[in-house]
């Protein structure tokens, strides 16, 4: 039986990735040495970075004006890195509440400016992402601040909000490289990894050159994307052994067709989820229709008392971690590009099988 592993993150990576780790592990490219063991300070290294780099840029077509950070830190850095780099003294900071995510950057941000929430919508208990017509964009503000995939609430983003010259800054953790970006919209575009890029450990920042200025006073050296840029992510030693895994599956969705191709996948993989769940009375699933997240899809089964049986027969079928967040509870399919049409495929044979037995 092929299990499938629907975790929201650290998530499912390409078996072809997973087994090119495991036998080029011991002695890479005849160096004698594995890659955890290589000096970062070594061409070797440097060519992996660089590697890493040109592919990631031809990806999602970055622009030269540019530039990419790897950075130790995980998404929930950037809450911080983001006001401290970008506030350049101004005390007003923009920022949408679409969700959880989007909510704890707000949390954060509110440690260095004035935030204010121009759009939310915690009174539809984060069911569908407002309207930009209903936004209150302030037009002195530093920045705007959104999450452009909820990986909890599962809301996505299928437009991109227009700011005017007011930089926007997105989290796009959660479905970071599943289908093609226009990255010359953005000011700054930040993802963790462990979602839809490569083990735990790196979060990567893409910047808009002018965006790269001194940062506030007390920032700490570590998170000054100017000077993060300026030493080629190198300030201190960065996580190589993940930045060599993300490398590999960049050159995997390369191998796939790219990003078109990633995103008929995924456009696939969730109609077929999302269409069983929509003629099912057994399961629902709560977000509107135009703001379903091709990533991470929220269910819950109409009678909670048979959670518990069925995350545990689930897990006999190979279908594991399909347990909710515990905030919205339920049950959560992540379906990133690294998830095969099968796995998706095998969910919706035995939740269809459960219902009948249990509906
Ligand atoms: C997982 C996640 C985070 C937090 O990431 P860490 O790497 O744990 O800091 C932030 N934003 C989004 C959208 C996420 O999915």
């Amino acid at each position: 039986m092929r299990s499938f592993n629907f975790s929201a993150g650290p998530a499912t990576l390409p078996s072809e990735v997973i087994y090119q780790v495991q036998q080029e592990l011991p002695d890479w490219r005849g160096t004698g040495m594995s890659v955890m063991e290589l000096s970062h300070r070594s061409p070797e290294f440097g060519g992996i970075l660089s590697q890493a780099e040109v592919d990631l840029r031809e990806l999602l077509s970055i622009p030269d004006h540019y530039r990419i950070v790897f950075c130790q830190e995980g998404a929930s850095a950037h809450w911080d890195m983001v006001p401290l780099n970008l506030l350049q003294g101004n005390t007003r900071a923009d920022y949408i509440e679409t969700g959880y995510w989007s909510y704890r950057a707000i949390e954060e941000g509110r440690r260095y400016c004035n935030v204010n929430i121009a759009a939310s919508n915690r009174i539809d208990r984060y069911c569908a992402i407002p309207e930009q017509s209903e936004w209150r964009l302030d037009p002195k503000a530093a920045y705007v601040h959104y999450c452009s995939n909820e990986t909890i609430d599962g809301l996505e983003f299928f437009w991109i909000p227009d700011t005017g010259s007011v930089p926007l800054v997105v989290d796009m953790s959660s479905h970071f490289l599943s289908r093609p970006v226009d990255v010359s919209r953005f000011g700054l575009i930040y993802a963790g990894a462990q979602k839809n890029i490569g083990p735990a450990g790196l979060s990567i920042a893409i910047i808009r050159d002018d965006l790269l200025k001194q940062s506030a006073p007390g920032t700490p050296f570590l998170m000054d994307y100017h000077s993060q840029a300026h030493a080629h992510s190198m300030l201190n030693t960065p996580p190589t052994f993940t930045i060599w895994v993300a490398g590999l599956v960049f050159q995997w969705i390369k191998r796939q067709g790219g990003l078109a191709v990633m995103e008929q996948r995924n456009v696939d993989k969730a109609a077929l989820l999302y269409d069983f769940l929509d003629h099912s009375g057994f399961y629902r699933s709560q977000v509107k229709r135009e703001d379903r997240s091709r990533m991470n899809v929220p269910f819950h089964l109409r009678e909670p008392a048979l959670d518990e049986v069925f995350l545990k027969e689930a897990d006999q079928h190979g279908l594991h971690q399909l347990r909710g967040h515990r905030v919205v509870g339920g049950m959560r399919a992540s379906i990133y590009n690294a998830m095969p049409v099968e796995g998706v495929k095998a969910l919706v044979t035995f939740m269809a099988d459960f219902e009948r037995r249990y509906g």
